[in-house]
């Protein structure tokens, strides 16, 4: 059964390009009914923090990517993985090197004047018949990987197709510090193969680890999972995605206003196509998902679509639940929404033009705002004919059945009455009630507003 991991290492907060990397597996594991695990890479423990696991797990909830298993922390399986060497040690797998960071310099020099790239000359590697000079007193070994030094690591990459490496390529890796520490890459192989992964699915800045973490398996007497390596994410500048560029965290798109599953159905696309579908839910993505479609060139970020495709979640959204999500915006433009129309009816006539929630909390505004009062602006909407059918409209608008198409039936009839089109009435309006002349349609919105704010706000104009 397919069982795929995120492995993130919580040293800040998280982009786009990094969530991408935890909803592809959790979406493979979904379709397979299989098994998806958080693992937190942890060991660089200078970087490491709490606050960055917690936005990690803060932006998964956040859209909706549930665990099976975890989050694990390698910094909790530590004995496990010196455990793993010590094994190794015994089994003759990997060996202690003693070679002095000097040493090593002096090599990669003489390496380098002779035009070779540098790498490890495996002079404490354990051979048939080599002579190992005795360790010398006092120094703590690192622990080295005995890489195999013939033939080559093959493997049939999910998205970039078959990669070969020659072993002669790779040198001896370390994966024991001189103070027994495991290394990265090494960690990365025994939570592998101890959390039993499938399917690594990551981003490609991993593709060299891979060869070396095959070998580890290997020796370990493992097959190895199968890898998908994910292009890269482009940034609107075309650079690689990076908090460094000035990426944003994935929660700010939350606090911007941003439903979760535009942000889902944003990210999928982001490098995964199902035909020319650009709008999808949750359970179609998790039924449609495979590897065979992940892109093979880099996405780029695109500000626009995510916003456009905000708007249509917005418009379709159900209104109690807008009622709910928008309520922290008004509370941020300081709006008491208990008095004035209800929340949910003014989101209801408000959805279709807001591409955030925050555009829909500030079109909101109107309804529990007393509006300036626009003289200036009045001014060019009130001539004598519009004043005298504004008068009279609030007389009729006084006894008429407050609902929609009553509302807009004395509207039309006065219009007529007095040859006037509707904008010429409607505009200033708009402005008397609402205070701004962008407002959605006038019926609807002085329904809204109820019949006493209507007529109180149209009395403080005709008097
Ligand atoms: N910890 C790595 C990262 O944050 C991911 C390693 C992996 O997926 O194998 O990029």
């Amino acid at each position: 059964t397919v069982r795929t991991r995120f492995a993130p290492s919580p040293t800040g907060f998280i982009h786009l390009g990094n969530i991408r990397s935890a909803l592809y597996p959790w979406a493979f594991a979904r379709r397979a009914g299989g098994t998806f695990i958080l693992r937190i890479e942890d060991t660089d423990v200078e970087r490491s923090t709490q606050a960055a696991v917690d936005v990690i797990l803060e932006g998964m909830a956040w859209l909706g990517l549930d665990l099976d298993e975890g989050p694990f922390y390698q910094m909790q399986r530590m004995d496990r993985y010196r455990e793993v060497i010590a094994q190794m040690l015994a089994d003759g797998l990997a060996y202690p090197c003693y070679m002095s960071p000097e040493e090593l310099d002096t090599l990669r020099d003489e390496q380098r004047i002779r035009g070779e790239k540098p790498r490890y000359d495996g002079r404490w590697r354990p051979e048939e018949g080599k002579q190992l000079p005795p360790p010398p007193a006092g120094v703590k070994p690192v622990v080295r990987f005995k890489n195999p030094t013939t033939g080559s690591v093959i493997w049939e990459d999910a998205v970039k197709g078959r990669v070969e490496i020659a072993n002669q390529e790779l040198d001896d890796l370390i994966i024991a510090r001189p103070d027994g520490t495991p290394t990265y890459n090494f960690c990365v192989v025994v939570d592998d193969i101890d959390m039993r992964i499938t399917h690594v699915i990551r981003g490609d800045d991993h593709v060299n680890n891979t060869p070396r973490q095959m070998n580890i398996l290997r020796a370990l007497g493992y097959t190895p999972p199968i890898y998908a390596h994910l292009p890269t994410v482009l940034d609107q500048n075309g650079e690689k995605m990076s908090k460094r560029n000035g990426a944003m965290s994935v929660m700010q798109y939350q606090s911007d206003g941003y439903l979760p599953e535009a942000m889902l159905n944003y990210l999928a696309r982001l490098g995964w196509s199902h035909g020319d579908d650009e709008i999808f839910s949750r359970e179609q993505l998790v039924a449609w998902f495979d590897l065979e479609h992940l892109g093979k060139s880099p996405a780029q970020y695109d500000p626009d679509k995510l916003k456009w495709l905000n708007q249509h979640y917005i418009k379709h959204a159900d209104d109690a639940r807008l009622a709910e999500l928008v309520q922290p915006f008004l509370l941020a433009l300081e709006v008491d929404w208990t008095q004035g129309p209800a929340l949910i009816d003014v989101v209801a006539l408000l959805k279709d033009r807001a591409a955030t929630l925050k555009e829909l909390a500030e079109a909101a505004l109107i309804f529990y705002r007393t509006p300036e009062p626009q003289p200036d602006e009045m001014t060019q909407y009130l001539t004598e004919p519009v004043r005298i059918a504004l008068a009279e409209l609030t007389q009729n608008l006084s006894t008429v059945e407050w609902a929609r198409p009553q509302i807009n039936a004395v509207l039309k009839a006065v219009l007529q009455a007095h040859g006037l089109k509707m904008p010429q009435l409607a505009m200033p309006l708009r402005l008397l009630v609402a205070g701004t002349t962008h407002t959605p349609s006038i019926d609807a919105v002085l329904e809204l507003f109820g019949r006493a704010t209507v007529l109180a706000r149209l009395a403080s104009f005709t008097h």
